[in-house]
């Protein structure tokens, strides 16, 4: 084997901060440190800077700058999208309609609600994910007040037919949620060009290297919703909290260069993803989860029978790479991945899978080493479990 090298394959659970991003901040970290709120200068220096990532990000999703809310993230949007729905809209109706393979920053809050008298929905998904928008039009009915569906699942990469399952809410009046956390900077969105598609779409600058703990929800004009944060006047009397003036600069720098440069980087990320690919696909009894094309360009993600995911993780990590599995050995007991059991995975097999995530500073170098690596740890690990019968591995 090689020189060990560190390669970071793990970009849907966080990317770095790219140095445009971070010299954009600094400032708003140092001299500029007044609270937008203030009449002062250094306030109004901040109070301008907000605004200005706000239209940066507005360009970026194609919306209004009114229609932007800077929060503290994905989990802050994911909330405020489903209980400030629900609490707004509770005269109307109570039935939510969801899915099983969401992120828990909504299945969370969907769960909470049910503790509030909400009925919730979760539709069924088939074995690559993807929900069928003739299944969400089946399950509405004359109460339902919300339609949440994720862009793209941040564990299989399956990209969900958004545009289809907005023009069924569209015709029913129904507003629709989408977590786009997963998807800036790799799926174009236009909200306004393609009329009331989405109603609100919640997403975080850490997925698309931009600082943590910043994010935004877009709330279509019109769009009835109660507040999530009470408190201050901030985001037009709408989310209360002193404004992470150097994050939100962070999240417009990061938007405008992850946009500008989308086609570039789905290119690049499908040629080094297919290789990788091809390559893993050689280890016997090996599956890819999620669909075959209709995925996101960086996401990859694999079963591999007799094996144990953590394990396989702890190794990988020895030799330098970083990723992330679909177990996760919490208080004792090894739970594997809600996403996987719902695309039908056997609990022994969603328990030995692997997600590999492809970002900007991945190389062919990062590629060839990880195809050197990976097989033999699958082979040692494979000799060391008791189920392993060379015999029984199937060549796909
Ligand atoms: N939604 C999806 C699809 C995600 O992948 C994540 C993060 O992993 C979140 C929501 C939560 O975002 P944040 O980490 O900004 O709270």
């Amino acid at each position: 084997m090689g020189e060990k090298r560190f390669v970071y394959m793990d970009h849907a659970a966080t990317t770095f901060t790219k140095p445009e991003v971070f010299e954009a901040m600094l400032p708003f970290l140092k001299e500029h440190f007044g609270n937008p709120s203030s009449l002062y200068s250094i306030g109004r220096e901040g109070k301008e800077a907000v605004e200005a990532a706000r239209e940066q990000l507005a360009k970026a999703l194609g919306a209004n700058p009114e229609e932007v809310y800077f929060t503290s993230g994905g989990t802050e949007s994911d909330n405020w999208a489903i209980k400030g729905t629900a609490f707004a809209r509770r005269k109307k109706g109570k039935h939510i309609i969801t899915t099983p393979i969401e992120h828990h920053a909504v299945l969370y809050p969907c769960k909470h609600m049910e503790t509030q008298g909400f009925d919730v929905t979760y539709l069924p998904v088939d074995r690559y994910g993807l929900v069928d928008p003739a299944e969400v039009e089946a399950a509405l009915r004359k109460d339902t007040i919300l339609i949440s569906v994720m862009y793209a699942n941040n564990e299989i990469g399956t990209k969900e037919p958004i545009p289809e399952i907005g023009k069924i809410a569209r015709e029913h009046e129904i507003p629709l949620h989408t977590d786009a956390v997963q998807v800036i900077g790799k799926i174009p969105l236009e909200m306004k060009k393609k009329g009331r598609d989405v109603d609100m779409l919640s997403l975080s600058s850490h997925k698309f290297y931009g600082p943590k703990g910043i994010g935004a929800l877009y709330i279509r004009e019109g769009t009835e919703i109660d507040n999530y944060m009470h408190g201050g006047d901030q985001e037009r009397k709408k989310r209360a909290g002193t404004e992470n003036v150097a994050g939100i600069v962070g999240l417009g720098k990061a938007i405008e260069l992850a946009v500008e440069n989308l086609e570039n980087h789905n290119e690049q990320m499908k040629e080094m993803r297919d290789r990788l690919l091809a390559g893993i696909l050689e280890i016997p009894s090996c599956r890819l989860n999620g669909h075959p094309e209709k995925r996101l360009a960086d996401n990859l993600n694999f079963s591999f029978e007799y094996i144990e995911g953590e394990s396989l993780l702890l190794m990988l990590d020895q030799m330098g790479i970083c990723c992330s599995t679909g177990s996760a050995c919490s208080s004792g007991s090894l739970e594997p991945s809600h996403v996987l059991r719902a695309i039908g995975l056997p609990p022994e097999i969603a328990q030995g899978s692997l997600r590999l995530t492809l970002g900007d500073e991945n190389s062919e170098e990062d590629i060839d080493y990880v195809l050197e690596v990976l097989p033999e740890i699958v082979k040692k690990l494979r000799a060391m479990s008791p189920f392993y019968k060379p015999e029984n591995v199937c060549e796909e």
